[in-house]
């Protein structure tokens, strides 16, 4: 078994900072050692990283991608293979991605779809959700056997009808499933119902520029599904995560269930952050490079999730990659804002984004390292074989550079899409090393991984209910 000994870094972990060194063997850590000249092991180590100055991070975890996903017609544009590796580029050694269960098709066979996707495609390791689009007494026994396949967290859609949408009745069938399985239920909650509407009306009035994906869904209607989400979840018992939250009535929703105790937790994306409604109000089309949904919103929101961040009402960021090509595929919504396919590319950055939230003052290195990685390995039901450097855990480690300038922009990313939502925004920090199971996959500028590198990984329950 191959042996690496990195050397002189500060390993930062949800709970603080330590100056050590961090010895690998195989595919696991064996030992965080403090800092004194480890001068045996080094010379015994086959291989000793220098990481002077440096961070050492547990991997990062993005539990919300979509890879190859079809929506409307087309298809994202990251593969399992392009996708995984951009998002080793970034310091993510684990993504989550949703198996999507087509209306009449089995939650089994839509999972078995999933593996045959991903299996010997990816460069970091995986698990699923799987995206529950039909409800009925098939698809509610085969939650069962989805949990014992290692997918323990369901996603509904209370928006998209007639694509994804579900009823709250079918929601709370499964909740009460879910309740009974001890998995979770991933809400996308937005009242795509009344959305609908506006968009048709939107449609018709001749308004069919991007900026109106972003007017037509208001912020009220995520509040709105959000708390009728949190009901239902509370009258079922069932664990509810919020994705991609993105607006401070949603927020208020979430906060004051916590308050009371439910098991009710969050999410929210870098691009809710640092873009907003200005942005899809770009003109020439520009604006249908950052139509995603829920849409982004007026900048005001921006500080109310910073604080939700730091005060654990929001747990996680992940990134919802979801890519396609202005070129090819924005394109199909120009004179319908409703036809543009939803979803920003993201999944490459999300690391570097919240060490600029790190930078900037809104977070502490702790902090970043809690919703990049941490909280989600245990949200997820990875930890602690994910989400921290511990022995005995997978040698899944960034070594990040704090200093180091980059630039932001398509021409220099990795994903497999032909824009970038933050070209030229410049950043400080970088990954310098990606080491996923003790495989170097990322080192100095070059990519050194494989495409069957990575595993497919069963979840355990989330370890943070009450
Ligand atoms: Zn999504």
């Amino acid at each position: 078994m191959s042996s690496t000994l990195i050397q002189g870094g500060t390993v930062v972990s949800a709970s603080g900072t330590l100056d050590a060194d961090v010895l690998v063997q195989g595919e696991k850590i064996t030992a965080v050692l403090p800092r004194e000249p480890n001068v045996a092991i080094s010379a015994t180590a086959d291989r000793v990283i220098d990481a002077t100055g440096r961070y050492l991070l547990p991997g990062g975890i993005d539990v919300h991608t979509h890879m190859e996903m079809p929506f409307g017609g087309t298809s994202s544009a990251d593969t399992f293979e392009t996708g995984t590796r951009a998002a080793a580029w970034g310091g993510t050694t684990t993504i989550i991605d949703f198996a999507v269960q087509a209306k009449g098709t089995s939650l089994l066979a839509t999972l078995d779809k999933w593996h045959a996707k991903a299996d010997g495609n990816c460069a970091i390791d995986y698990g699923f959700h799987m995206i529950m689009s039909d409800v009925n007494d098939t698809t509610l026994k085969e939650m069962d056997a989805c949990v014992a396949a290692g997918v323990n967290s369901f996603k509904m859609f209370m928006a998209y009808p007639g694509v994804f949408y579900v009823t709250d009745g079918e929601i709370l069938l499964a909740m009460q499933q879910a309740a009974r399985l001890g998995a979770t239920i991933c809400m996308h909650a937005e009242n795509g119902i009344a959305i609908d509407q506006l968009v048709a009306q939107a449609i018709a009035a001749g308004r069919t520029d991007p900026v109106n994906h972003g007017l037509t869904r208001p912020p009220e209607l995520e509040g709105e599904a959000t708390a009728r989400a949190i009901t239902l979840a509370k009258i079922t018992s069932c664990p509810l995560y919020l994705v991609h939250l993105s607006a401070r009535h949603a927020l208020e929703a979430v906060a004051e269930a916590r308050d009371t105790g439910q098991n009710v937790f969050a999410e929210t994306c870098p691009q809710y952050l640092y873009l907003s409604l200005d942005d899809l109000a770009r003109p020439d089309f520009e604006g249908a490079k950052f139509v995603c949904s829920p849409p982004l919103r007026p900048k005001e929101h921006q500080d109310s999730l910073w604080r939700g961040l730091r005060s654990n009402d929001l747990s996680v960021v992940s990134t919802d990659h979801c890519p396609f090509c202005f070129k090819d595929q924005k394109q199909l919504g120009r004179g319908d804002f409703a036809k543009i396919p939803n979803g920003i590319p993201g999944v490459e950055h999300r690391m570097d984004l919240l060490h600029a939230g790190v930078a900037a003052g809104q977070l502490t290195l702790s902090r970043w390292v809690e919703v990049t990685s941490t909280t989600p390995a245990r949200m997820f039901g990875l930890y602690p074989r994910k989400g921290v450097i511990a022995a005995g855990s997978d040698a899944d480690i960034v070594i990040y550079d704090p200093r180091a300038r980059q630039t932001l922009s398509a021409a220099t990313h990795h994903m497999n899409v032909d824009y970038s939502a933050y070209e030229g925004v410049e950043i400080t920090g970088r990954v310098a090393t990606t080491l996923s199971r003790g495989r170097v996959v990322i080192d100095d500028g070059a990519y050194q991984g494989d495409p069957g590198h990575g595993v497919f990984l069963p979840r355990g329950v989330n370890q943070y209910l009450l």
